[in-house]
């Protein structure tokens, strides 16, 4: 395998001396605090921003959180694009996954299914114990997308949310996205998920605050974010993939977003680190200085249309889930007047996760 160049251990441009005395806005210590200048990357306008490292949990942050974060997700932003029905054919077979991994149904065709393995939005849902007939809130979710294969699946409880949508979004079949900021929802949820999108609230205390209050008895809220102080970061800097400048306004480390969730009331049962080769081919693409949002296959260097080693990335992402040194996981959270005397639900303690672990 050809690595990726260099191993930085001390990742971006520090200018120590302009951090002193800065508090990190998640445990408030403010002694020895790193500073970076990160550029966009994303749609390649290698704007520079501050951020700051924690010396104590290791979050980096924004020093200056943007004024109109809307203005940061409308020109093509991936999670806002428009959203069409999928085939037939695709939608029937999602059915038959859902009633095989999270139904009571058994069909014909149930000895097929498991060779297609567990999709992840349904692993999400087994390991919180939750069925089909859950009612399910996506918090931060674009136009819908990860809501519209659950409804494929047979989940008919679901709405989502995003505020910086232009307007509500009926899909049909009872499927909502509301344009609405976190405080401004209410209702009970058995899963409340955040997919990637802690990373880019201004204030995630209030949020996870909020949302603690939403989840139903024994319910679950699913934290999926980039994670800091990995391999990815160590590796690469400045260039790692998922800083995202300005967008991602805190990079949470695994201790970071476990203080967080203290201070919300909220226990992190399981961490599941999720990473996949896009840490490798993403940060490689930074280096080049190539735009994420507008690259394409026959823009890229041949280096990284190489399969093999598009392979050996993925394995190596594998390996670096299974050492918990991926560049993202997941949470699973419950509040923490549930955990005391509930036991991990059957379905999680069923399904085999060599990715996960107790934190
Ligand atoms: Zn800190």
């Amino acid at each position: 395998m050809d690595r990726p160049q260099s191993v930085s251990l001390s990742p971006g441009d520090r200018e120590p001396a302009s951090t002193a005395g800065v508090a990190c806005r998640i445990c408030g210590n403010r002694w020895g605090n790193a500073s970076y200048e990160f550029r966009e990357r994303m749609f390649g306008s290698a704007e520079s921003f501050r951020y700051i490292g924690c010396a104590e949990c290791g979050c980096l942050q924004i020093a200056d959180t943007p004024e109109r974060l809307e203005e940061l997700y409308r020109n093509g932003y991936y999670s806002m694009a428009t959203r069409r029905r999928g085939a037939s054919s695709r939608r029937l077979v999602r059915r038959l996954m859902g009633q095989y991994w999270v139904g009571e149904a058994r069909g014909p065709l149930s000895a097929i299914v498991p060779l297609m393995g567990l999709p992840a939005p349904l692993e999400w849902v087994t390991r919180a114990g939750k069925g089909l007939d859950a009612s399910i809130l996506d918090v931060g979710c674009g136009s819908g997308a990860l809501l519209l294969v659950l409804r494929d699946y047979g989940f008919r409880q679901l709405l989502g949310s995003d505020p910086f949508i232009d307007h509500d979004l009926h899909y049909g079949d009872g499927l909502k996205i509301l344009k609405r900021r976190t405080r401004e929802l209410s209702g009970r949820f058995d899963l409340i998920m955040m997919n990637h999108t802690i990373e880019h609230v201004p204030d995630p205390l209030s949020d996870l605050r909020q949302l603690r209050d939403l989840l139903a008895p024994d319910g679950c809220l699913l934290v999926r974010t980039p994670l800091a102080g990995t391999f990815a970061w160590r590796h690469y800097g400045a260039d790692w993939v998922q800083l995202d400048p300005p967008r991602h306004l805190y990079v949470h480390t695994r201790e970071s977003l476990g203080r967080l969730a203290a201070a919300a009331g909220l226990l992190p049962l399981a961490v599941e680190f999720d990473s996949t080769e896009f840490q490798f081919l993403g940060s490689e693409l930074c280096r080049l200085g190539i735009p994420i949002a507008s690259r394409r296959s026959t823009e890229l260097p041949p280096f990284l249309r190489d399969r093999r080693r598009i392979q050996t990335w993925r394995t190596l992402a594998k390996l670096l889930n299974a050492a918990g040194d991926g560049d993202q996981a997941c949470f699973y959270l419950r509040r923490r007047s549930d955990v005391s005397d509930t036991p991990e639900p059957e379905h999680a303690k069923s399904v085999d996760h060599p990715r996960s672990g107790r934190i």
